[in-house]
C-alpha cells in the first residue's frame, strides 16, 4: 500500500469504505475518504487493506483477485450480489447469500444437468458445482465425501442442503421412486423440527447430517439421516414472536372435523403449549389485513386469532399430508403422530396449585375440566396413575439398611409444573426420534459403497441470553470450526512443506484450549455439569461456581460481573460464565443448565408411559435410539412451499447489501483466515500429470516424449512465465492467485 492507492479502510456500518492513503505514521494511516474528498481520518494499519484498481469488477472465484483480503471479498461478494449472483467461491470453498426471492432459472433441471460431470471453476460458482465435485471425488478416490453447510440462523442452510440432495438424486439416481421420496421426506421432517423463529420463519431447531449412499456403481441406492440436539425447551415455551414446532398450528388448521374431534383438538389459542410465545395478529394494521385478504383460507380471516399471517398453516397441513402418503405412511401412522401430538397438547393444559393441607403437596386446579381425562386418553394412560405421577415423585430408600423401600413424595405446584414439562418434552422428543427413524424406512438399502454426507447443523449462536442451547451449538461450531482449521489451513501448510516449497508458516488461532474447556475429562464444562446432576441436590448456582473454581485463569472463561467483553445483564459469577468463542465471546446463563442437561424423567413417570395401554408410545420409549441400528436409505429432499412464507425476511433483510454484517459473518466462519493464508499462499495448484494430459495436445510431439515435470518445466519456459506466479513441488506446480487462469487461457487461445 502506498501513497496515492485506493484503499479500503474501516467504516463503521458499511465495514469498509474507498479511500486513499494521503499520510502514514507510526502505527496509524491519515485517510481520505473518496466519498468525502478534503475529509480524512485515522486508521489502524491493520485494518486498512489494498483494494483492487476497479471496484466494480468482480470475479467468480475470489482467488483470482489481485489482491485477496476481508475488505476484496466482501467487495466482490456484495457486486455480485447486487447482480444476483449469489454464489462465490475461495478455491474450494462456496459462500453463498440468501437472496430471499427465487432467482429465475437458478435450480431449474437444465441448470443441474449442466453442472454434471463438469471440473469445479469450469462454470459459475455453485451449489451443484459443489456436489458434482463430491460426487467425482467420491468416484475417482473411492472414498465418502462430506459437505459441510455452516452460517447464521437463516442464511439458507437448509435450502442449500436441499439443493445439493435434489442434485445428487436427480442426476445420479436410478430409481424415481426413491428420488421422490427423498424429496418427500423433508417436510415431514421440517413439520416436527422446525419453527419459527425471530431469524427465519422456517429455522431448523435440530441438525442434521444427511448421507446419500451409492452402490459400486456409483448410482444412487438410498440415503439415511442422523439428527442432532432438538430443541426440547420450544416444546413447552417459546419466546415472544416465535413458535413451537410448526406441526401443532398445522394439525389445530388442517385436521378434518373427524380428527378434531377425536383429538379434541380446537384453536391454539387454547393451549398452553401455543398461546404464550406468537404475538397475537389482529387484523388492524393495514399490513396484516392485506395479507389476510390475500390469503384464501378461512382461518386468515380471522380476527384475534393465534394466527401467524405471514404462515399458512392450512397450506401446509395438506401439503405435509400429501408428503406423508408419498413416502408411505398409512393412515394409522400418521393418526399415531397426530394423536401424540395433541396428547402434548393436553398435557400442557393441566395445572396445579396447592393442597391446601399439612402436606406441603399439590393437586390439579380446576378437577371438573376434561384435560386430564384427554390427555390420559390420548397417551393411552390411566387417568389416577397419571395424575397420581404429576404430583408425588416415587422414592427408592435404603434407610435402616431396609433394601429399596418405596416412599411417596408429594410435589409442589412448581415441582409439578417441572415434572409436567419435562414429561411433554421427552414425549414430544421421542415422536420426533421416532419420525426421523420412520423417514429412514423410506429409502432402505442393503448394502452402498460410499456415500456423500451433506451437514446442516446450526451456526454460532449469540443472543440477549444464552443458555444451554446456545452452549451446545457454540460448542459444536467450535468443533467444525477446528476441524476446519485442521483441514483447510493446516492441510495447505502441510502440503507446502511436504512439495518443498519453502513457503513460510502460516499462523491461525487454535481453538483447542476452548475446546478442551468444554469437554476435557473430569475438569471440562460438560464433565462439571455432570457431576452436579449426580449431586443429591444439585443447584445451577453450585455449577457456575464450579466452573468458576476449576478455571481461575483459563484465557477463554471469564466471569462475567469484571467483564467488558460483552453486553450484557449483570450477572453475578453463580449465574453465569462468559467463554471466549472463536467467533467471539458469549455470556452464557447458567439458570436451567442442571435442569436441561438432564434427560431422565423421574421414575414414576417414567414407569408411566412405558406401560401405556397405547404401543406407539410405548414403543416411543422402548426403542429410544436414535441410533442408526439398520441401515437405511435417505434421498433428496425437496422443498414445497418457500414461496410466499418468507415475506417476513424481506421487511429487515435485503434490498441493499448488509456490509457489515457480512463481514462478520466472514469473520465469525474462519473465511477471513482462509484468505489471509492464500493470499501468501499459491491457492491454485495442478499436478504434473494432470497439465501434461491438458496441454499434451497443444504441444508439439518432441515435448510431449518428456515425463510430466520435466515436460511442464518446459512448457513455462517456453511462455515466459514469470517465475514469482509459480513454483514447482515435488508432484505438482502451484501458482499464485490467479495465474493459473492466465496461464490456461494462454494455452487455449493461442495453439
Ligand atoms: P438456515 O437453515 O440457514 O437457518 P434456511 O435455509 O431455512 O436458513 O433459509 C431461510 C429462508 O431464506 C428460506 O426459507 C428461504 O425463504 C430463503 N432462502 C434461503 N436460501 C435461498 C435461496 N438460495 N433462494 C431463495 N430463497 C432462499
Ligand atoms: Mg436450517
Amino acid at each position: 500500500m502506498e501513497d496515492g492507492k485506493p484503499v479500503w479502510a474501516p467504516h463503521p456500518t458499511d465495514g469498509f469504505q474507498l479511500g486513499m492513503i494521503v499520510d502514514i505514521g507510526a502505527d496509524a494511516l491519515t485517510i481520505e475518504p473518496l466519498s468525502q474528498r478534503g475529509k480524512t481520518f485515522l486508521a489502524p494499519i491493520n485494518q486498512v487493506f489494498p483494494a483492487e484498481d476497479d471496484v466494480n469488477k468482480h470475479v467468480e472465484d475470489n482467488c483470482s483477485l489481485m489482491y485477496l483480503n476481508e475488505a476484496t471479498l466482501l467487495n466482490n461478494i456484495c457486486v455480485r450480489y447486487s447482480k444476483d449472483l449469489i454464489y462465490t467461491s475461495v478455491a474450494n470453498i462456496l459462500i453463498a447469500v440468501n437472496p430471499y426471492f427465487d432467482i429465475p432459472k437458478l435450480y431449474s433441471p437444465e441448470t443441474i444437468k449442466s453442472y454434471q460431470g463438469r471440473s469445479l471453476g469450469t462454470l459459475p460458482p455453485h451449489v451443484y458445482a459443489i456436489a458434482d465435485k463430491a460426487y467425482r471425488d467420491m468416484r475417482v478416490l473411492k472414498m465418502s465425501q462430506s459437505i459441510i453447510v455452516s452460517g447464521e440462523s437463516g442464511a439458507g442452510k437448509t435450502e442449500n442442503t436441499k439443493f445439493v440432495l435434489r442434485y445428487l438424486t436427480t442426476s445420479y439416481g436410478t430409481c424415481q421412486d426413491i428420488d421422490e421420496r427423498i424429496v418427500e421426506a423433508n417436510p415431514l421432517l421440517e413439520a416436527f423440527g422446525n419453527a419459527k423463529t425471530v431469524r427465519n420463519n422456517n429455522s431448523s431447531r435440530f441438525g442434521k447430517f444427511v448421507e446419500i449412499h451409492f452402490n459400486e456403481k456409483n448410482a444412487v441406492v438410498g440415503g439415511f439421516v442422523s439428527h442432532y440436539l432438538l430443541e426440547k425447551s420450544r416444546i413447552c415455551m417459546q419466546s415472544t414472536e416465535e413458535r413451537n414446532y410448526h406441526i401443532f398450528y398445522r394439525l389445530c388448521a388442517g385436521a378434518s372435523e373427524d380428527i378434531r374431534n377425536m383429538l379434541h383438538l380446537n384453536s391454539p389459542d387454547n393451549f398452553r403449549y401455543l398461546n404464550r410465545g406468537c404475538t397475537r395478529y389482529f387484523a388492524n394494521k393495514d399490513s396484516d389485513k392485506q395479507i389476510m385478504q390475500n390469503r384464501k383460507s378461512p382461518e386468515h380471516g380471522k380476527v384475534g386469532a393465534l394466527k401467524d399471517p405471514l404462515l399458512d398453516d392450512l397450506g401446509d397441513f395438506n401439503r405435509m399430508v400429501v408428503a406423508m402418503k408419498k413416502i408411505g405412511l398409512d393412515d394409522t401412522e400418521k393418526l399415531n403422530l397426530f394423536r401424540v401430538v395433541s396428547g402434548v397438547l393436553h398435557l400442557g393444559n393441566i395445572d396445579f396449585e396447592e393442597a391446601g393441607s399439612s402436606s406441603g403437596g399439590c393437586i390439579l386446579k380446576n378437577q371438573t375440566s376434561q384435560t386430564l381425562e384427554y390427555c390420559a386418553e390420548l397417551l393411552g394412560l390411566d387417568q389416577d396413575d397419571l395424575r397420581v405421577s404429576l404430583t408425588t415423585r416415587v422414592m427408592l430408600t435404603t434407610a435402616g439398611g431396609a433394601k429399596g423401600t418405596v416412599i411417596k413424595v408429594p410435589l409442589k405446584v412448581e415441582q409439578a409444573n417441572n415434572a409436567r414439562d419435562a414429561l411433554a418434552k421427552t414425549i414430544y422428543s421421542r415422536l420426533f426420534d421416532h419420525v426421523v427413524k420412520r423417514v429412514n424406512q423410506c429409502f432402505p438399502f442393503d448394502t452402498s459403497s460410499n456415500f456423500i454426507g451433506v451437514l446442516d447443523i446450526a451456526g454460532f449462536e449469540y443472543f440477549e441470553h444464552n443458555s444451554f442451547e446456545q452452549f451446545c451449538i457454540n460448542y459444536c461450531n467450535e468443533k467444525l470450526q477446528q476441524f476446519f482449521n485442521e483441514r483447510i489451513l493446516k492441510e495447505e501448510q502441510e502440503l507446502y512443506q511436504k512439495e518443498g516449497l519453502g513457503v513460510n508458516e502460516v499462523h491461525y488461532v487454535d481453538n483447542q484450549d476452548c475446546i478442551d474447556l468444554v469437554e476435557a475429562k473430569l475438569v471440562g464444562i460438560l464433565d462439571i455439569l455432570d457431576e452436579e446432576n449426580r449431586l443429591p441436590q444439585p443447584s445451577d448456582q453450585h455449577f457456575a461456581e464450579a466452573v468458576h473454581s476449576k478455571h481461575k485463569d483459563h484465557f477463554r472463561l471469564t466471569v462475567p460481573r469484571k467483564s467488558k467483553l460483552t453486553i450484557h445483564r449483570n450477572l453475578r459469577d453463580d449465574e453465569g460464565f462468559i467463554i471466549r468463542h472463536f467467533a467471539g465471546a458469549v455470556c452464557y446463563e447458567t439458570t436451567q443448565f442442571v435442569e436441561k442437561n438432564n434427560d431422565a424423567l423421574h421414575m414414576s413417570l417414567e414407569s408411566l408411559v412405558c406401560e401405556s395401554k397405547d404401543k406407539f408410545v410405548r414403543d416411543l420409549f422402548e426403542n429410544n435410539s436414535n441410533s442408526k441400528d439398520s441401515k437405511q436409505k435417505a434421498g433428496k429432499l425437496s422443498f414445497i412451499s418457500v414461496g410466499n412464507k418468507f415475506k417476513v425476511n424481506l421487511s429487515f433483510s435485503n434490498t441493499f447489501c448488509q456490509r457489515a454484517q457480512i463481514l462478520s459473518q466472514l469473520q465469525c466462519s474462519g473465511m477471513v483466515s482462509v484468505l489471509d493464508l492464500m493470499q501468501g499462499g499459491f491457492p491454485s495448484r495442478a499436478p504434473f500429470h494432470e497439465l501434461y494430459n491438458m496441454y499434451k495436445q497443444y504441444m508439439p510431439n518432441k515435448l510431449t516424449r518428456l515425463d510430466p515435470r520435466l515436460f511442464c518445466k518446459a512448457l513455462f519456459k517456453a511462455l515466459g512465465l514469470n517465475k514469482n506466479d509459480y513454483k514447482f513441488g515435488l508432484t505438482r506446480v502451484f501458482f499464485r492467485p490467479g495465474k493459473f487462469a492466465e496461464f490456461d487461457q494462454i494455452m487455449k487461445s493461442d495453439p
